[in-house]
């Protein structure tokens, strides 16, 4: 006698995303016992699991795709963004100051922005005395869209300058503009960090605004930070809906290896990563590592991590059997990764980003094990006239984030947004309408990026990913088929289910 259901979601046109994935829609119906899909199929089939206690969810036609998994992003960012002022997308100075004076007012100590992108007006980044106006006495602090740069006002020099690199503090005339990039910003980094229980706040928040995005599961990027005790505790607790895999810094693989943590140990809901490490920094703050100089500068970026040491780290961390994931973003850099991983025995070692990509590398990155964990969002700066027609050039620019052809080389793809924004549908749309065909991807192949190659970058194909017997009951339920609209990003995310429980309701 088979049992009945705890779930039943019925009448929707439920897309597994499995192989063969055409569009158009393959059932009606899920439905879940102890957290697991136990059948796909017509609303009439399923119906017979539907007993005295069977939670009946009426779908109204709506598309059931499985749950978001977004394989790159911070938490405790997207906590911050909620929590302090947010400046993504703001058109203008004038607009950034405004938003960051209603922060002072309501907030005490530091003054905090987060997200400003200066290629929205005329590239000038926020200065030291833009910042003055805002306090004369509290450090105010805003940082740049990337996180590599920040403003900061007088306050923040005077307090923290001497213990700040020298040249990552720009100065016009030998005075600091107050504009600071890379290394000059970790001891900034340390004096504004939460302690446990404003960390729970903080990803309280960035878990309601991933659930309402349909996202199921996160890799989370932590450094020096109380997440993965507080993930754990929320799991204790039965607060966690969602599944987060923490990817720790490199400056914490002493402490996980003699705490004998190792890649997947964990529960249901929390568990470990890799190893995460940057070699270079972003386009934005021509940091990123170039084989040919910027278009409008001179250079050609710089090691953020110098090539001997990530090399020593890749294989530390290989030996140790951890997951190891390198942010490169310029061409030097993805090189450098590809090298380092050669003598890798370890699989599914990932790259993060993956930006300027040249032809030899293309294929390199098709032919080795290694997960390009890639943000199809970034293409929003691949536009003519876009960021990146001024950094990289017009050829650069239409042949970064080659998503579609990396795909047709047979490179593995995961997607995730590093929270610019975590908006997986958004990531979708920029690539499905990609400014270029090297960089375009159908729609069934886009999502799988944010679902089954996500799950694949996390070691998690046999339980996510997919809408099939036997795997996590994680979905996400969309007012429109994103097979049948011109506006991916502008489709609303109905409803959010993460093992068998609704964890977001647009209509509550
Ligand atoms: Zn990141």
């Amino acid at each position: 006698m088979t049992q009945a259901a705890d779930v039943i979601l019925t009448n929707g046109a439920v897309h597994p995303l499995t192989n063969g994935e055409t569009g158009a829609p393959r059932a009606e119906a899920v439905a879940v016992k102890d957290g697991t899909i136990v059948r796909v199929d017509s609303a009439y089939e399923v119906d017979f699991l539907n007993g005295v206690e069977t939670d009946v969810v009426d779908l109204e036609g709506r598309t059931l795709l499985p749950g978001f998994i977004d394989a790159h992003t911070h938490m405790v960012m997207v906590g911050r963004y909620a929590a302090e002022a947010d400046l993504s997308g703001v058109a203008d100075p004038q607009s950034c100051l405004d938003l960051l004076a209603n922060q002072r007012d309501e907030s005490e100590g530091w003054v905090l922005g987060f997200g400003y992108d200066e290629s929205n007006w005329g590239g000038d980044y926020l200065t030291r005395d833009q910042l003055d106006n805002i306090s004369t006495e509290r450090p105010v602090v805003a940082y740049r869209e990337d996180m590599h740069l920040a403003s900061v006002n007088s306050v923040v020099l005077n307090g923290y300058q001497d213990q700040m690199p020298t040249g990552d503090v720009r100065t016009e005339s030998g005075e600091p503009t107050g504009v600071l990039v890379e290394d000059a910003l970790d001891v900034l980094w340390d004096e504004i960090s939460p302690d446990p229980a404003g960390m729970r706040e903080y990803l309280r928040a960035a878990q309601d605004e991933a659930n309402s995005l349909g996202i199921t599961g996160v890799h989370d990027m932590v450094r020096q930070s109380h997440a993965p005790r507080v993930y754990r505790d929320m799991d204790m607790d039965d607060e966690l809906s969602l599944r987060v895999r923490i990817n720790y810094w490199r400056d914490h693989l002493d402490a996980v290896l003699e705490a004998g943590l190792r890649t997947n140990h964990g529960s249901d809901r929390v568990q470990v990563g890799g190893i995460k490490t940057f070699t270079d920094g972003s386009i934005g703050g021509r940091t990123a590592r170039l084989s040919e100089p910027y278009d409008d500068a001179d250079e050609v970026g710089d090691w953020v991590v110098d090539p001997e040491t990530v090399r020593e780290l890749v294989e530390q961390v290989d030996d140790a059997g951890l997951q190891m994931t390198i942010h490169a973003i310029g061409d030097n850099a993805i090189e450098l990764a590809l090298d380092a991983y050669e003598s890798a025995d370890g699989e599914r070692h990932r790259i993060e980003h993956v930006e300027v990509v040249r032809d030899d590398l293309v294929e390199r990155l098709a032919d080795d094990d290694v997960v390009v964990s890639a943000q199809p969002n970034f293409l929003k700066w691949a536009r003519e006239d876009g960021l990146y027609a001024d950094r990289l050039g017009e050829e650069r620019r239409t042949a970064s984030n080659p998503l579609g052809t990396l795909l047709a080389a047979g490179a593995t793809l995961a997607f995730g947004s590093d929270c610019m924004p975590m908006d997986p549908l958004f990531g979708i749309d920029q690539t499905v309408n990609a400014p270029a065909s090297g960089q375009e991807l159908s729609v069934t192949d886009a999502l799988r990026g944010y679902t089954s190659g996500a799950a694949y970058a996390g070691f998690d194909e046999d339980r996510l990913g997919t809408i099939e017997e036997g795997n996590c009951a994680d979905f996400v339920a969309l007012a429109e088929s994103p097979w049948e609209t011109d506006d991916i990003a502008g489709i609303d995310v109905s409803m959010t289910v993460v093992g068998g429980d609704v964890v977001y309701d647009a209509r509550e």
